[in-house]
């Protein structure tokens, strides 16, 4: 077990970090005895600490997801218990503080860095002008070994839909889009339905610049709205040019079967999809379970989903 304090380099604002909690640790796992049988690539893990924070009604700070791995030995150890052999890393986020997800790029630049062929990183950048500065400042970092995307989530404000940006948040989108494309690396954005990550706005977006970028629809669409939505656009996106990517982390109940059978059934987007196990916020279990438990599909689409479209798109050099 570590006993490293993860919060020392967390890189809050001063006022903010005297107002939190003590952080937690890192707990390592045993590699899984018994393995699962099959070769996982995992397209989206967390890494660094999360501090705790009052979520929604409550009075009192807390962490709802275990810390994220902040050493190479913890990635390590969290990759052999869940037996992924590669991963591709994100910064921990989930508090409303602009500047924490930022704080953890030069952790995910150092783990890239340190973790040979076997991980890959997403730089968080943001649309908001108020974090302009950071963004450049993230923005630096691509060409670092094995930096493979950028994350980007609306969650913590704004909307993917272009036609309610005003000047600024356009100017500063499409910096960020420019520098995806020339280092023809994915954007990595978090959907979820209602508010700014419903996937409307994704679809316009997609309208305006998915010809050349590659937009990777994190979580399929969001939700039961968002899932439905996104099966009935597939097609039309795919076959229309659009270079649109999607995992199925957090996908509930009919969605993955649909999607698994369509792409079996017809091979458009079947080179876009992959396996993301979104832990600490979701579990690798239920998550790897939900494609593997998928019942007459061909273990082909199967094996591209687990690993090989992972491969192509995030891990060939
Ligand atoms: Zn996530």
């Amino acid at each position: 077990m570590s006993t490293m304090n993860k919060r020392e380099n967390a890189g809050f604002p001063s006022e903010i970090e005297a107002a939190l909690p003590d952080s937690r640790v890192y707990q390592m796992q045993k590699p899984s005895p018994m393995g699962i049988g099959r070769r996982v690539f995992s397209i989206h893990n967390h890494v660094g600490d999360l501090a705790p924070w009052p979520y929604y009604e409550s009075e009192e700070a807390f962490s709802p997801a275990d810390p994220g791995p902040s050493t190479t030995e913890e990635l390590r150890s969290s990759m052999q218990a869940r037996g992924i052999e590669k991963t591709l890393i994100i910064p921990n986020y989930g508090i409303p503080v602009q500047a924490q997800p930022f704080s953890h790029n030069e952790l995910v630049v150092k783990l890239c860095g340190e973790g040979g062929d076997k991980v890959a990183g997403a730089l968080w950048v943001s649309g908001l002008p108020q974090n302009r500065e950071l963004t450049e400042s993230a923005l630096q970092l691509l060409g670092k070994p094995n930096i493979r995307a950028l994350k980007m989530s609306y969650i913590l404000g704004g909307t993917a839909d272009p036609n309610k940006w005003d000047e600024q948040t356009l100017r500063q989108h499409e910096m960020i889009f420019r520098a995806a494309v020339e280092y023809d690396i994915p954007i990595q954005f978090h959907t979820s339905p209602g508010g700014g990550s419903d996937i409307t706005g994704f679809f316009e977006m997609i309208k305006r610049y998915g010809k050349e970028l590659k937009v990777h629809l994190v979580h399929m669409g969001g939700g039961t709205s968002g899932h439905i939505r996104l099966l009935s656009q597939w097609k039309d996106m795919v076959e229309g040019g659009y270079r649109v990517y999607l995992d199925t982390s957090w996908a509930i109940g009919f969605a993955v079967r649909k999607l698994l059978q369509e792409l079996d059934r017809t091979g458009i987007g079947a080179d876009r999809v992959m396996f993301g196990c979104d832990e600490p916020w979701s579990d690798f279990e239920s998550e790897f379970w939900k494609v593997q438990g998928v019942k007459g599909v061909s273990d082909e689409i199967k094996e591209r989903i687990f690993w090989g479209n992972a491969e192509e798109v995030y891990f060939k050099k």
